[in-house]
Parts: structure tokens; C-alpha cells; sequence
């Protein structure tokens, strides 16, 4: 019995149906090919995100009906609290409706135009906060992190070569903390090993900077180390998150991926001064310091969330069923990013769709294909997300990679699910040459492949004649 065995049975069932492919193709339309405008009734298998669409357990939807909403000081906050301490370690626990208003009210605190962020790579929501202030979002992942073909263990290492480049091109005061993303979701859900934590740990107190983890998926990266790093295999995954986050003075946290709850977010900071600045703020946009903007269910459902998400067979099914999903796709030949990451397999739109160029969004094709061919949606991380203005040139620039990810929700889809996935890729590798490029009609100021509209280069359908 080699497959990833569900460490859990179903109670509770929710009914999803197939669409016709014609009203696929009405959707799709509708939507002008952008796959965040298409009704979620309307979609099979739903890839766009492991972000808060993970099934909770039973104690946690018990933890529910035990919240307490007390507006101060609620007992639901004091084990979320206290969970949280216990895990992560760190003096300081801020609620928050969830990861991004942990990024925004740091960064508004810490950050002024003109200041640089470095990270291995920034995720969206991360980049996008860090440029709103006017500062500048600087990814320093290594040369191996880029290159979809290389099968490595650590893949999300930063490089200690470019964060030595960026100190000494911007200096100490222009990078008031240094970021790691842990796994790095925008290069492939790959993880950070401890060596490299601790390495860019050691250059960040030599230089005087705190160290922020973005710990979002902190549980996935801690089973990688176990799995991959020597040293690591004897030790319980609790006391690998707690090496991890001793080495960092603070973290930011999406709850709606490794706290297994549908909304919620914290951040956690050592430094006093920042925490009372953010806990002003905090007031100000998200509520009360003992709620942050989530109800007292919320908390105790994280709370318990990141007690679950801690146990070594449900990471090995977690992390295991993504693995099988990619050792399908090599049975079909289809190109994805290597090694599969910890909660998303990221297919590799360049090398299935050669005769599409960067400008026309061979990612957001594709994407857009696996929609009507198997009704499955999964997301562009490609051109039409990251293409970006150079800082010091003003040009724009494309992203080192066109990738289709396939984010598995936590607990949620069946391998059989997973294979029906694999094999509506591989139909859209069999059209692949007939699938025309896509251009932008409408796009918004920032962030734009949420709602951004497109169509066929050259109008007409996306599909070409046999
Ligand atoms: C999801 C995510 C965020 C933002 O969290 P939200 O809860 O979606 O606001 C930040 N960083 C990473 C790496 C993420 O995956």
C-alpha cells in the first residue's frame, strides 16, 4: 500500500456537479478567460487556492459552537494565544482577519518609500503591501529556485549571495527586516531548509536586522526538514517549527492555510515597540486587540486547527497526495515544476505551451484550457501576475516562470478527484499547438490577474482549427 492514507473518515459530504462543456465555454467568456470571475458552482475540481478552502475537522467545528465572543479578553483568545506561544514562541500574538492585514499593518509601521524588503520571493498579497508603502519588494531566491527543471530538496532557499548584494547596494537603514517565506509559495511551494534559515538568520544578526518568517505553510516546510534534512528525522515536527521560529523575531500568518480554518490570520512579533505600534493600528482597522477583526469561533478553530496540522500522518497524507497527483502527471507527460511542492503542483506552461511567447500568457492559457476541457481551475502564477516595472530601468519585466498551480485544499479532494486532474491536463497538452495566445482588455491599477479581462489574440476562439 504505497498511497498517501487518508488519516481521517468522511462525516459530512457536499455535492459538486459537472458542467457541460458548452456552459464552460459561456464562463469562460463571461469571465474574459480570467478564472477568479467564474461562479464556483460552475467548477469540478477547484485549484484555484489552498487558501481557506480546506474542510475543518470535527473538534474543530465543536470549537465553533464553544467560542467565546466576549468583545475583551475572551477565553477563546486565551488559548489561541496560548497555542500559539506553545508553537511558534514568539512574545507577541496580534489577531487578524487574515494573512495580508498581518503584512499591511507591519509593513505600515515599519516601512517608509524608498525602504527595501528582501525574501526569497514575495507572494502576491506581500509584494503588493510592500509597494504600496512606496518600498520595494526584492526577491533573493537562488539561481536553482528558479529553474523548473532541477529536482532539489530545498528549492525555496534564499540565496545568502543575493541578500549580501542587496545590503550592500541599499544599505542597513533601507532595509529595516529581512523576509523568508516558508514554503515559498510563488516558486513552487518549495521549502526552506533549517541550514538556510539559520544561515540567513546568522547574516541578519551580524547586520543588525530582525528576521520575519512569512510561516503561512510552516507545518508543510517543517515535514519537509524532517523528511529531507539530516539531522531531522528523529525529531517531532513541534520541534522543528520551534527551531525554525527561534531563529526569526517574528512572523506572519495566513490561519486559512496551515491553521486548516476557513479565515484568520495573526502576526508575531518579539520587539516591543513594534508590536504596540502595530497593536495602535490593529484598533484602528481590525478591532480589538483580543479579536483582530475574527469572531471568538474563529480563534478557538485555529487554535485547534494548528494543533491538528501538527500531526505527522496527516502532513505525510497532506504533503503525499500532491506528490502522487505529480507522479500522475509524469505518467501523462505533463511538465510541471520539480519536485512537487508542499500544497500545490505547478505545471510548467512554457515547456507545454513553446509556441505561446511570454507577452500572450502561455500560464493563463492553459489555465484557462483546464477549465474547458476538464471544468478543474487552477491559477496563473505567471506574466499576467508578476510582470512588473524594473525599480532602477522602468521597464517591465517578465517573471523567470509561466506556471499553472494546481493548490490541493487541505483535506478536501479524493485521489480519484486528483486523477481525473492529472488526465485533463494531458488534455490540453493533446490540443497544445491549436491553443492560441491571450491579450488584455481590462486591468486594474495593482493586482491584476484578480479581475483582469482577456481574449483570444486575434479575437475569435481560444481553441484553432484541426
Ligand atoms: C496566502 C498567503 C499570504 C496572504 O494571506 P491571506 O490570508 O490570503 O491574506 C501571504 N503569504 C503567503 C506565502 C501566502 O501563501
Amino acid at each position: 500500500m504505497d498511497l498517501p492514507f487518508e488519516p481521517y473518515r468522511i462525516k459530512v459530504v457536499e455535492k459538486i456537479q459537472r458542467v457541460s462543456r458548452e456552459e464552460r465555454v459561456k464562463h469562460l467568456r463571461a469571465a474574459g478567460y480570467n478564472l477568479f470571475k467564474i461562479p464556483a458552482e460552475a467548477i469540478y475540481v477547484d485549484l484555484l487556492t489552498d487558501s481557506g478552502t480546506g474542510a475543518m475537522s470535527d473538534l474543530q467545528w465543536a470549537a465553533l459552537m464553544s467560542g467565546d465572543e466576549a468583545y475583551a479578553c475572551s477565553k477563546s483568545f486565551a488559548e489561541f494565544e496560548s497555542t500559539i506561544k506553545d508553537i511558534y514562541g514568539y512574545k507577541h500574538v496580534i489577531p487578524t482577519h487574515q494573512g495580508r492585514a498581518a503584512e499591511g499593518m507591519l509593513f505600515t509601521v515599519t516601512l517608509k518609500p524608498g525602504d527595501v524588503v528582501p525574501n526569497n520571493i514575495h507572494f502576491d498579497t506581500t509584494r503588493a503591501n510592500v509597494e504600496h508603502i512606496g518600498a520595494i519588494a526584492l526577491d533573493c531566491i537562488g539561481a536553482e529556485g528558479l529553474d523548473p527543471a532541477t529536482e532539489g530538496p530545498f528549492k525555496g532557499n534564499m540565496s545568502l549571495d543575493n541578500l549580501r548584494a542587496a545590503f550592500d547596494k541599499y544599505g542597513t537603514p533601507r532595509i529595516p527586516f529581512v523576509m523568508l517565506t516558508i514554503t515559498n509559495n510563488s516558486g513552487g511551494g518549495q521549502p526552506v531548509s533549517m541550514a538556510n534559515m539559520k544561515a540567513v538568520s546568522a547574516f541578519c544578526r551580524e547586520v543588525g536586522v530582525p528576521l520575519i518568517l512569512d510561516a503561512c505553510r510552516f507545518a508543510e516546510n517543517a515535514w519537509f526538514i524532517q523528511q529531507r534534512e539530516e539531522g531531522y528525522a528523529d525529531k517531532e515536527i513541534k520541534d522543528i517549527c520551534r527551531e525554525m521560529f527561534a531563529l526569526a523575531q517574528g512572523c506572519t500568518m495566513s490561519a486559512k492555510k496551515d491553521g486548516l480554518v476557513n479565515i484568520g490570520g495573526f502576526l508575531c512579533l518579539d520587539d516591543d515597540a513594534w508590536a504596540q505600534d502595530v497593536t495602535n493600528l490593529l484598533i484602528l482597522r481590525e478591532g480589538f486587540p483580543t479579536y483582530g477583526g475574527l469572531a471568538g469561533r474563529d480563534l478557538a478553530a485555529i487554535a485547534q486547527g494548528l494543533r491538528e496540522v501538527l500531526d505527522p500522518d496527516y502532513l505525510a497524507y497532506r504533503i503525499g497526495q500532491v506528490a502522487r497527483l505529480g507522479r500522475r502527471l509524469d505518467e501523462l507527460g505533463v511538465p510541471y515544476l520539480r519536485p512537487t511542492g508542499g500544497h500545490a503542483v505547478y505545471l510548467d506552461a512554457r515547456k507545454a505551451l513553446p509556441h505561446i511567447p511570454q507577452s500572450q500568457f502561455p500560464a493563463q492559457v492553459f489555465t484557462a484550457a483546464l477549465y474547458l476541457e476538464g471544468g478543474v481551475r487552477g491559477v496563473e502564477i505567471g506574466s499576467l501576475m508578476f510582470e512588473h516595472k524594473d525599480p532602477d530601468t522602468g521597464e517591465m519585466v517578465s517573471p523567470a516562470m509561466e506556471l499553472v498551480r494546481l493548490a490541493i485544499p487541505r483535506r478536501v479532494y479524493t485521489h480519484t478527484q486528483l486523477d481525473y486532474v492529472a488526465e485533463s491536463c494531458a488534455r490540453v497538452m493533446e490540443i497544445g499547438e491549436r491553443l492560441r495566445g491571450l491579450k488584455i482588455t481590462w486591468e486594474p491599477p495593482a493586482l491584476r490577474h484578480f479581475t483582469a479581462s482577456l481574449e483570444p489574440v486575434g479575437g475569435g476562439k481560444m481553441i484553432a482549427k484541426a
